[in-house]
């Protein structure tokens, strides 16, 4: 589907005119009462206040969880035919693309996305997912094991039950699609708690669930805190599995939250400090370094494999910082209903003051400022920008080289060959991805054996599609993997049942 750019006014027009959902959706409908708790949702351009939402509390959570375990137990959805269980998923994948208007333009107001980006990129990312789990749905079967003759013995896949999904806002649509996708086509229920940033796109998507044919009380988003909502939901003893996108530290807290309640399964993808290495026999240098800068500027940095670490051989850093600051000049920021604006505002003052402190830190530990490193505060209306920041002369060791900045912020730091580039890869509590520019292929594959990554780009930056899985090792990731196939098995059961075909008990 194509989305016409307007302009900047009949964009702004045309958000005003769309109905702002504020409540929590549990079993198909808007429900919580008038008395619930409510937070402030803010404009991240303007820094003015969007409108009041529902702050679920441990009440509204309940009755979340109670819905979905319900709708889970009676079987509405989990023991339809698969057939019909795909061609509802795969309506439901159709009904997201006639209202990606809508949707995109909810996008840009509750995270500040670029609409040039929301209305285009955005579309093709939400759609493939959905559609690949509705279409794997009736194309999965179990096992029969090698018994012995006078037994069978079936290796089935059952749905976990509850599922509870815990989302980031810096791809607010994606991020969750790429859990709830899977979880509902093997007949889970779900309830989905998104960042409170980015409440809108969520609810608009669970009304857009039930007219798709997805029953009531399968299909929960609950508003919200992390610290309120989300450790509620953590801690509720009757969701089975946690799926979790975030931070490192609150994927930490999770597990404790289900070491404190009933065990529930955890997987968590979480944060990242990609390297992004570029060889002196590259096939392109320049096509590698506007890759780079791409890899690190788009989203305004905030992405969890952001190439926030440009690994550049010794020879030719010159050349490659050149271009990078070429690259960053054309992301021009501004309004991001502006279909020209590239680089929209960071989410929120919180996460503009940790950029800030991330900036003068590096100043501090003795890294050069190559360009940028100001912030760009829109005066009349306060939204936080930051410019495009390269900081040149880095060692891995200090910490803007360590820690995970999520914003338009990088480094750029020289290596001799490709052991001391490995070794400086690997040199992060991270391991989410890594990209390899080189035209000597040997090389690009011992290094993707070598390197600790849960995705490995050689001669491309983010290369993927629905058919491959994605998550990080180390501090990136653990307890299963988002997207393809292996996507499925976090929220599914193993079940072995073993028959004994002559009625008689002897194994
Ligand atoms: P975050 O602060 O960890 O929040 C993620 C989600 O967890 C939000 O819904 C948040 O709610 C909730 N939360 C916060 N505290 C909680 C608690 N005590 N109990 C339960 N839930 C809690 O992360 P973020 O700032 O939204 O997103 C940025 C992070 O996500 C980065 O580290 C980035 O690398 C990572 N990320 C990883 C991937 C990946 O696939 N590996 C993809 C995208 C982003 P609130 O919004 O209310 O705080």
């Amino acid at each position: 589907m194509k989305i016409k750019f307007n302009s900047l006014k009949e964009n702004i027009l045309y958000t005003e005119s769309l109905n702002l959902p504020t409540k929590c959706f549990i079993d198909g409908k808007y429900q919580d009462s008038n008395s619930s708790p409510k937070y402030s949702v803010f404009n991240p351009y303007n820094g003015k206040l969007i409108c009041e939402v529902t702050c679920a509390s441990k009440k509204e959570v309940n009755i979340a969880v109670k819905n979905a375990r319900d709708s889970f137990n009676k079987g509405v959805w989990r023991d339809l035919p698969p057939i019909k269980r795909k061609n509802i998923l795969l309506k439901f994948a159709d009904l997201l693309e006639k209202n990606f208007k809508e949707l995109a333009f909810l996008k840009t107001l509750e995270m500040g996305k670029p609409i040039r980006y929301s209305a285009t990129i955005d579309v093709k990312l939400c759609v493939s997912p959905l559609r690949y789990a509705a279409e794997a749905i009736d194309k999965i079967f179990g096992k029969v094991a090698p018994t012995p003759n006078h037994a069978i013995a079936t290796i089935t896949r059952e749905p976990i039950g509850v599922v509870a999904a815990i989302t980031p806002w810096n791809f607010p649509i994606m991020m969750s699609l790429w859990k709830y996708a899977p979880a509902l086509a093997l007949g889970n229920s779900v309830v989905l708690k998104p960042a409170e940033q980015t409440p809108f796109t969520s609810l608009k998507i669970a009304e857009i669930a039930i007219e798709a044919g997805i029953p009531k009380g399968v299909f929960n988003v609950i508003t919200g805190k992390g610290e309120i909502t989300g450790k509620e939901l953590a801690l509720h003893n009757d969701v089975d599995c946690l799926s979790f996108t975030g931070s490192n530290n609150v994927a930490k807290l999770l597990l404790q939250y289900s070491g404190r309640s009933n065990m529930k399964r955890v997987s968590a993808e979480t944060g990242g400090k990609t390297p992004n290495i570029i060889f002196k026999d590259a096939y392109d240098i320049e096509y590698a370094s506007w890759q780079a800068a791409f890899g690190v500027f788009f989203n305004s940095g905030a992405m969890c494999v952001a190439g926030s670490r440009i690994l550049v051989q010794e020879t030719i850093v010159d050349k490659v910082v050149a271009i990078l600051k070429k690259a960053a000049s054309k992301m021009n920021s501004g309004n991001p209903f502006d279909p020209n604006t590239r680089m929209g505002p960071i989410i929120d003052t919180e996460q503009y003051n940790k950029i800030n402190h991330y900036i003068a830190l590096g100043k501090k530990e003795g890294a050069t400022l190559a360009l940028g490193g100001n912030t760009l505060l829109n005066e009349e209306e306060g939204g936080n920008f930051i410019e495009p920041t390269i900081f040149t002369n880095v060692d891995n060791n200090m910490k803007i080289a360590q820690e995970e900045i999520f914003g338009p912020v990088v480094c750029v730091i020289s290596f001799k060959d490709e052991e001391e580039a490995v070794e400086i890869a690997n040199n992060t509590p991270y391991g989410l991805a890594a990209a390899i520019w080189t035209s000597d292929m040997a090389k690009g594959l011992r290094m993707s054996k070598r390197i600790s990554a849960g995705s490995i780009w050689i001669n491309n930056w983010e290369g993927h599609d629905q058919t491959v899985p994605f998550g990080g090792f180390k501090q990136s990731g653990f307890g299963g993997k988002d997207k393809a196939l292996e996507a499925f098995d976090k929220y599914s059961n193993i079940k072995t049942t073993w028959i004994h075909i002559d009625g008689k008990g002897v194994n």
